[in-house]
């Protein structure tokens, strides 16, 4: 009995500070992981609000298209498999036209940067003389 008494109290008072420890211990955690998670959900919200608007307007590198793309110029339909040929193309979609080497994006439009420097030959003359 006199055993029991005295070791009762010891463990509750044991418990009891254990228990503070893990408190202030937990308060911080909780406070990181809310940090954590409040810096994930605007990273995320950021990236769903892009991805959104992308979809709805149908265009920009964000968006999601789910229909069938054909090419700009020759109307041949995107390859069903995407073998993307640049790393633009493995970024953010879009394919190189197998029938005529167009490159548009995953929206079935004309890449601009993808037409050659001497396409325009009188322009770049014209940038030259000034
Ligand atoms: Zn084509």
């Amino acid at each position: 009995m006199g055993v029991q008494l005295t070791v009762a109290p010891a463990a509750a008072e044991l418990g009891r500070s254990a228990m503070e420890g893990f408190g202030v211990g937990d308060e911080i955690a909780v406070i990181a992981v809310v940090a954590l998670a409040i810096v994930m959900a605007l990273g995320l919200a950021a990236g769903a609000v892009r991805v959104i608007r992308d979809t709805v307007r149908k265009q920009g590198r964000w968006g999601i298209n789910l229909q069938p793309v054909r090419c700009p110029k020759c109307e041949a339909p995107a390859p069903t498999v995407r073998r993307p040929k640049n790393r633009r193309q493995a970024l953010w979609g879009g394919c190189t036209c197998e029938e005529c080497g167009t490159e548009y994006d995953k929206w079935g439009r004309l890449v601009a940067d993808a037409v050659s420097p001497d396409a325009e030959p009188g322009a770049a003359a014209d940038g030259g003389g000034v």
